[in-house]
Formats: structure tokens, sequence, C-alpha cells
């Protein structure tokens, strides 16, 4: 980031009257960054934003309700602070919010699936072109346009949506709607059997360790969830494909016309389960039906949260 001394001199100056920032540093490896907990002035010398600043750190702050926190946001980031806005998971004075205009993060799947074993990272270094990994004494070169994230190629939001700080300049996009959806379009072109099967292969590999529910920054009941309640017991413990899909169908639905696309789901899946697609086929209805995006307006609420009988915005399909 070409205007880091800025922020970190923004958080600086904010840092007094906050208890804790949250941004990125670096992570185990030189190909990783981490989510960074910033308390005291020392902390905010580590602070680092490039295109390995994958985490949307938006989820951390329902948990830290009530404590005055400041947060970095790239635009899909800021999304879901909107969205915990418009639902009281936060409160708007409690937040102060650092944004930047965002060229992209990396994939790290994709990453892998180039270089083959990432174990043994030595050295990773950025351009505005270029990712060089160096991992066990081999070196590669990697066009950025090549492992950057798909969403990041369509992205219509790089500027944070909301910010009481900006950083640098504003990133220019002229990515549309359409742009954003051309594969779930692909997939729409499918038969109903074909895309069945298609989603009982992929759920089949699923482990069910819920690392797509604990990553997303609007999946906030975490104890309480459908998939693990046994009081009432709505859902199998069993690893059988059928509540695999079930759960998937319930945190899709859950996240109707609230989800971001922030990706997160996706990212945080040790299968590579292509869950993304899933969800951005319910934000496609959404826009269709109600014409609404999640997380762009502090002051919207969610269509499923208001939806009535006569619902007022409903633009009717040719039904
Ligand atoms: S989707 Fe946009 S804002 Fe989010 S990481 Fe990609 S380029 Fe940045
Ligand atoms: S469902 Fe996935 S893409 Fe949507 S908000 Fe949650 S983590 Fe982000
Ligand atoms: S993160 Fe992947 S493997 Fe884990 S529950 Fe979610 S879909 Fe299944």
């Amino acid at each position: 980031m070409k205007n880091l001394e800025d922020l970190k001199e923004q958080i600086r100056k904010a840092l007094p009257e906050l208890d804790v920032v949250i941004g990125w540093t670096d992570s185990f490896d030189p190909l990783h960054a981490t989510p960074h907990f910033m308390r005291k002035e020392e902390d905010i010398d580590k602070l680092k934003v490039d295109a390995l600043c994958v985490h949307n750190l938006a989820t951390y702050l329902p948990g830290l309700k009530g404590k005055k926190v400041g947060i970095v946001v790239k635009g899909c980031d800021s999304r879901s602070v909107v969205e915990l806005l418009q639902e009281n998971l936060i409160k708007r004075e409690d937040v102060t919010i650092f944004g930047f205009g965002c060229n992209g993060v990396v994939d790290q799947t994709k990453i892998r699936s180039i270089i083959g074993d990432v174990g043994n990272i030595e050295a990773c270094e950025l351009t505005d072109k270029e990712v060089t990994v160096t991992a066990s004494g081999e070196v590669h070169k990697l066009a950025l346009d090549e492992v950057l994230s798909d969403k990041c190629k369509t992205c219509r939001y790089p500027n944070a949506v909301l910010s009481d700080h900006f950083t640098g300049e504003e990133v220019a996009t002229t990515a549309t709607f359409e742009d954003g959806y051309k594969d779930l379009e692909e997939f729409e072109a499918k038969s109903t059997e074909e895309k069945f099967a298609y989603w009982l292969g992929e759920m089949d590999r699923c482990i069910r360790c819920y690392a797509c529910r604990n990553a997303c920054p609007m999946c906030v009941c975490r104890d309480h969830c459908v998939a693990q309640s046994r009081d009432p017991h709505w859902l199998s413990q069993e690893a059988h494909v059928r509540d695999k899909w079930m759960f998937q169908v319930i945190h899709a639905y859950h996240l109707t016309g609230r989800c971001t696309e922030c990706g997160e789901c996706q990212r945080a899946c040790p299968v590579d389960i292509p869950i993304l697609l899933f969800k951005k086929k319910f934000n496609k209805e959404i826009k269709e039906v109600f014409n609404y995006e999640a997380g762009l307006d502090p002051e919207a609420t969610p269509p499923l949260l208001t939806f009535k009988n006569e619902e007022a915005k409903i633009k009717e399909r040719d039904w």
C-alpha cells in the first residue's frame, strides 16, 4: 500500500480513544497475512496492507460489541460493516472505520494449485503485476492477474463504501453487476439434474467443520446455530451428504439479501468447496426481485427482514 504511513498516522491519532484497532500483519510465513489487534502504539508499526491481507476483519466486530473498535477495511469488508450496522449488531458510535481503495487480494488456492507444496515458503514479493514466491529454494513468478481472487476481477466496490478516515486515492472500476454473475449464469444453464448432481458431489467432500460459518461476518448465531442445536434438534449430526447439503441450504437462506459476497466462507473451506457460487445465486434472485444489494446503505433493511405479503418494493416477474 502506497499510503501505509498515512494510514498508520490516522490510527496513531485515533488509538487513544479506542480499545483496539483491527488490521493485518505478517503471519507464519511470507505468503500469508494475519489479523492484527492494535492496542499499543508499537503495535501500529507492525501493520501491513497488501494483496495478502484477505481476511474480512468485520467478522470480529459483533464479538467486540460494547467496546470502542477501529477497523481497517477494503471495499468488500466495508459492506459487511454496513450490513452489521443495519442489523443493529454493532453501533455506529462504537466503530471507527479506516477505509482505503483496494486493488485486489490473492487467492491462496490458486497459488497452491500453481506452485504445489506451500509448506516451505522462504520469501514473497509483491508488485502491481506480479507475485514472486520462493518455496523450497525454487522461485515462482506468478502474474498477479492469474492468482487474483475471482471476486476482485469483477469488483464493483473497491473503495470503502463507509469510512471515518479514508487513505489514499479512490480506485476506479468499470465492473457491472452482470460481470460478477457470469459464472453463475453458466451454472444456471445446466439442467436441474446436473446442478443437483454437482452439489451432491461437492457436498460429499464436506467435512462439516463449520469453518465457512465461523468465517462469515453475517453468521452470528454461533452457539445457537441450527446445525448444532440439540434442543430443538433441527439437523442430524450424521456425516451424511443429505445433512451437509441441508446445512448449506440453511446457511444460504439465512444469508439471503444479507450476504455481501466477501467470499470468506469459500476461502475458509479446507476442502475448497465453491460455496460462494451458491450464495451468489440467492443474491442474484434478491437483486432481480427486490432490486437490492446488501451492504451499501446503513439505513436500509434487507428485504427478507421486512417481507410482507403485499411487499411495496417487490418487482413482479413475468410468472
Ligand atoms: S472484492 Fe474489491 S474490495 Fe474486496 S478485496 Fe477484491 S478488489 Fe478489494
Ligand atoms: S456467506 Fe460467505 S460471502 Fe456471504 S457474507 Fe458470509 S462469508 Fe461472506
Ligand atoms: S468449510 Fe467446507 S468442509 Fe467445512 S462445513 Fe463448510 S463447506 Fe463443509
